[in-house]
């Protein structure tokens, strides 16, 4: 059997949807694992619900009711006159509007999941229908059965031996079973049945989970570019396609932010040597990039750009050396958080690093270390990542940017920086 992963982006609309069909038509006779994600910009959307519940502004019942339209109007344009997906989609929505009808949760993170959860749900459901309702014979499973997580909400770690055991007891006859399965990307659940998620863009990573689990033979993300390329096409012109990728290329790339692949899903995969296709929806007999073993020494210059960075420096309250029990003491602080920490950099008196933007993880961390350290902190930065450089693209990312800090490892450099605001010649 082998696993496939559709994103957000080929399942924006009706045609998207019926684009995803036509492409698994060419698999009809085969044991496949489908994994969605939810349809479009769906996400952001239910993240602007979560938030002004907890604001409580008394615009998110309206908010939550537009997507829930959204999904009903696409739901009737694919399956006409078909009442069962209708009161699937009702069941489905209902759920987020109890949460709504209470006060807002004082754990935070745990009633985002809660919320969240319903855009893979409900583009499971409708993309199950459509693919039925075309003669696709498709299973719809709940990865919150299977998918079992820690505690921690927003960014759940998997627990594999839990997660082993299920896959074996109930997907695995499922897979066997003629026909396709289906299933939600991104969403888990606490042993103790709560909602988790595995962190935004999760879904390669649910489906790294199945193929290893499950042993597939491979999997294929489906994508709206040809595969992955040395650059982002949305902030570069001349970027070419990448055939082949070693998994320890693939990681290191995703690790920096390369939006092309959730950085998680490549170790379970390399762990068992399942090889990984980066395919295009819009062209889908491409050959797409293949990510496995094989070791390629020779790349051309990849680059990646992550935006909305901090830079967090730290320093002693009494100019005392950052020493060893310093770090430790910061390094339990920041696991505390789970920030992800992109790059530091360690001087005598003071400490530095880079983390993805989240605001109040970044504020409760700060808040922890306050009383010891003199924290200085600059939002808004690009870090950027060239691996293989060579000069010319070195120069060309430097240009119209101040660079904060950087850094050269073997095959790697990186740099932390901010653009140069637009200077007018005088006179
Ligand atoms: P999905 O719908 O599967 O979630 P996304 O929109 O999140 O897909 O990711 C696909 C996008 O990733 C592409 O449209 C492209 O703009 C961007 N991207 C960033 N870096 C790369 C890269 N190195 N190679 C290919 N695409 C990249
Ligand atoms: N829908 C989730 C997100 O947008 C997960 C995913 O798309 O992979 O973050
Ligand atoms: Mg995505």
């Amino acid at each position: 059997m082998r696993t496939f992963k559709f994103g957000g982006s080929s399942l924006k609309d009706a045609a998207a949807v019926r684009n995803v069909g036509a492409i698994l038509q060419r698999f009809k006779d085969e044991n496949l694992v489908i994994v969605v994600s939810a349809m479009g910009k769906t996400t952001n959307a239910l993240e602007e619900v979560i938030y002004a519940h907890a604001r409580q502004d008394g615009t998110a019942l309206a908010l939550l009711d537009g997507i829930k339209g959204m999904h009903d109007t696409l739901a009737k344009e694919l399956l006409p006159g078909n009442q069962e997906i209708l009161a699937a989609l009702n069941d489905t929505f209902v759920e987020a509007h109890w949460v709504l009808d209470e006060p807002p949760h004082p754990h935070f993170d745990y009633m985002y999941d809660q919320i969240i959860c319903v855009g893979e749900l409900a583009s499971s459901r409708i993309v199950h229908a459509y693919l039925n309702h075309i003669g696709l014979v498709t299973a719809w499973l709940d990865a919150r059965e299977v998918i079992i997580t820690d505690e921690i909400h927003r960014e759940g770690w998997v627990d594999w031996t839990e997660t082993g055991r299920r896959m074996e007891e109930k997907v695995k006859p499922m897979v066997t079973q003629p026909g396709f399965l289906l299933t939600q990307g991104f969403i888990a659940s606490t042993r103790d049945n709560a909602t988790t998620t595995l962190g935004r863009e999760g879904s390669d990573y649910t489906t790294a989970i199945f193929s290893y689990c499950l042993n597939a033979e491979n999997m294929t993300i489906w994508k709206d570019v040809p595969g992955v390329l040395t650059g982002d096409p949305r902030l570069f012109d001349n970027v070419t396609k990448l055939d082949r990728l070693s998994y320890k290329e693939a990681i290191e790339m995703t690790y920096y932010g390369a939006k092309v692949i959730h950085p998680k899903t490549i170790k379970p995969l390399q762990n068992k040597s399942i090889p990984l296709y980066v395919k295009s929806f819009v062209e889908p007999e491409g050959e797409g990039t293949l990510i496995s073993a094989d070791v390629e020494d020779h790349y051309p210059p990849i680059v990646t750009v992550e935006q909305d960075q901090t830079l967090l420096s730290i320093a002693t309250r009494d100019f005392s050396f950052v020493a060893e029990h310093h770090l430790s003491l910061l390094f339990q602080k920041i696991a505390d958080q789970r920030l992800q920490v992109n790059m530091m950099q360690n001087s005598a008196i003071s400490f530095s690093i880079c983390v993805n933007r989240a605001p109040e993880k970044v504020q409760a961390f700060i808040d922890n270390i306050e009383t010891e350290f003199k924290v200085t902190r600059e939002d808004g930065l690009e870090l950027i990542t060239i691996r293989h450089p060579q000069d010319g693209v070195m120069e060309n990312m430097r240009r119209g940017r101040i660079v904060l800090f950087e850094e050269r490892i073997r095959n790697t450099v990186q740099f932390v920086a901010k653009n140069v605001p637009v200077m007018a010649r005088k006179g």
